[in-house]
């Protein structure tokens, strides 16, 4: 399982409708909108993911 790190959902990696990679990690979308929104903001959303990692 992955974390689409646009809209928090758990994905099955082999499900994913779109894959991202960014600074040498892969990243799972549910969607090709949420991989376009991750394209173009990448940090944003790699910072909102940080604080679901503790809970
Ligand atoms: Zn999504």
């Amino acid at each position: 399982m992955a974390t689409d790190p646009v809209c928090g959902m758990r994905i099955p990696k082999a499900t994913a409708a779109a894959i991202s990679v960014y600074k040498g990690e892969t990243y799972y979308f549910c969607a090709a909108l949420c991989k376009q929104l991750f394209d173009r903001e990448p940090e944003k959303y790699l910072q909102e993911l940080e604080p679901q990692k503790e809970q």
